[in-house]
């Protein structure tokens, strides 16, 4: 074992790779990732799904042809190319980012293997254990992530099956696959394996697709699921089993099964905290497993902070982003400063790259209706605007959610083509305090651009 000495230990390479920017330069830091350097987004989650997710676009786009007079069809995917050409441009630039933390930044030790805490020195000084290392830190940045959690009928039994870790990497695209999960990542994925070719069945725990979402769009989505794939609602699965010719059995609770060449388990995401020894330092987790922090980011041990899918309520890139910032910024000023930064909670957008793509932003009807404000809510199709005939579309819509006297927005859910772009001008609205009125009013709206579905709908609430 080798003792080393640092000013910080930071746990994990997604954002927590950016926390020692050049202020951090007088300080010694060791970073610490046991799995592909750059963390979930770059490597295995947002970048390469949506690389997945424009090829399946286009695909369906020309697939969809005819319906707008254009004759064509799609001869199939490559999907090795496509493969390639995602992976050929990412792991480049993760092995580039691990390079330049290894041989430019004098004061960064990378240490590629997993870290665990074991209490504090007699000095106060927190240890961290590797296999062959013990680091010694004042100060420690928990910035560990999440992983995909897996149903204990799945994992217990045994089978192949894969995650948004390994489902990227299939040598070939899969005739058939079963998607377990009704959430964001089993809607692009079963977007992305659907458009490329691939019988794609959903199997759901619950009635509906995207149930965290509002009931409209859920709803909505639900019935386009309905149509494109083999989905399977409430849905209990109690075991599963691998073929003889390579593929695996899912066996459901009413008897039923279902068979297909690749099991892909998408049914949420745990934080890592519980594999970071937090015990040892007095650290206890929230009861859905994230480590707890304050608005500044410190958790309840002196000089150890959190951010990201760790601790955040928010398992997003964005706000992994957001309070990596605060926590770079709160470390440099102190533990015990008086002018900390905060962590900003107030409109968290989301998006969901499938098909239709999906986005929204602040409460969703239900909520703005248990909040007790009179509320006023307007649905608008893309098919009310000149872009969604030019589309001939015929699911779009979008819905605002505002308060009725005031005009002040409390939510916007989208679903068609380009929702997260779409939705961007709602969410700088809410961020900046802009009224119903004032948005639709105080200023141009392109015209015919797909925002124009935002002017109808802004324009159309009941203020
Ligand atoms: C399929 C998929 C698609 C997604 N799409 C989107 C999207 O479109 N938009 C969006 O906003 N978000 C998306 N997300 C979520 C987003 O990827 C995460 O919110 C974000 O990456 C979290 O960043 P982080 O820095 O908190 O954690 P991570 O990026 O996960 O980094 C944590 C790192 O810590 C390492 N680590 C953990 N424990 C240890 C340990 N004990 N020792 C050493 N290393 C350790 C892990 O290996 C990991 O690399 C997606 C996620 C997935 C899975």
């Amino acid at each position: 074992m080798t003792t080393h000495t640092v000013d910080l230990a930071v746990i994990g390479s997604g954002s927590g790779n950016s926390l020692p920017d050049e202020r951090y330069a007088d300080r010694s830091v060791a970073i610490f990732e046991e799995g592909v350097y750059g963390g979930t987004c770059l490597n295995v989650g947002c970048i390469p799904t949506k690389m997945f997710v424009y090829a399946a676009e286009v695909a369906e786009i020309a697939a969809d042809g005819d319906r707008l007079g254009v004759h064509s069809h799609v001869d199939g995917a490559d999907w090795p190319s496509i493969v390639s050409r995602v992976f050929g441009r990412i792991d480049p630039i993760s092995a580039g980012g691990k390079r330049y933390r290894v041989e430019d930044c004098d004061n960064i030790t990378v240490f590629d293997t997993h870290v665990r805490l074991d209490g504090r020195d007699a000095d106060g000084r927190y240890r961290l254990v590797t296999a062959d290392d013990v680091i010694l830190a004042d100060e420690v940045v928990l910035a560990a992530g999440s992983r995909a959690s897996v149903p204990a009928p799945i994992a217990d039994s045994g089978v192949r099956y894969y995650t948004n870790v390994d489902v990227m990497r299939l040598e070939t695209l899969p005739q058939k696959m079963i998607i377990l999960g009704s959430g964001y990542i089993a809607a692009e994925f079963a977007h992305v394996f659907g458009a490329l070719g691939t019988e794609v069945s959903i199997v759901a725990r619950g009635p509906r697709m995207l149930r965290k979402l509002d009931d409209d769009i859920s709803r909505s989505f639900t019935e386009i699921a309905q149509k494109r794939w083999d989905l399977h609602i409430d849905t209990q699965v109690v075991g599963a089993s691998d073929l003889p010719d390579g593929g695996v059995r899912v066996q459901f609770a009413d008897g039923e099964h279902l068979d297909a060449d690749v099991l892909l388990v998408a049914t949420g995401r745990e934080p890592n905290g519980d594999r970071l020894g937090l015990e040892t330092i007095g650290l206890q987790l929230a009861d859905d497993g994230r480590v707890i922090v304050d608005a500044h980011g410190r958790t309840q041990a002196e000089k150890v902070w959190a951010l990201g899918d760790v601790s955040s309520p928010y398992q997003l890139k964005h706000v992994a982003n957001h309070e990596l910032r605060v926590v770079q910024e709160n470390v440099l000023k102190g533990w015990d400063a008086t002018d900390l930064e905060s962590f900003d909670h107030r409109y968290v957008p989301a998006a969901v790259f499938t098909h239709p793509q999906i986005a929204m932003v602040g409460l969703t009807e239900e909520q703005a209706r248990a909040t007790g404000r009179d509320i006023t809510v307007k649905v608008q199709a893309y098919g009310d605007v000149a872009y969604g005939w030019a589309m001939e579309d015929s699911t779009g819509f979008c819905k605002l959610i505002a308060e009725r006297g005031t005009g002040e927005l409390l939510g916007a859910h989208i679903m068609g083509p380009q929702a997260p772009t779409v939705i961007q001008p709602v969410i700088q609205a809410m961020s900046f305090g802009l009224h119903a009125q004032q948005m639709a009013r105080g200023q141009y709206w392109i015209h015919p651009a797909m925002p124009e579905v935002l002017e109808n709908a802004l324009l159309g609430l009941d203020i």
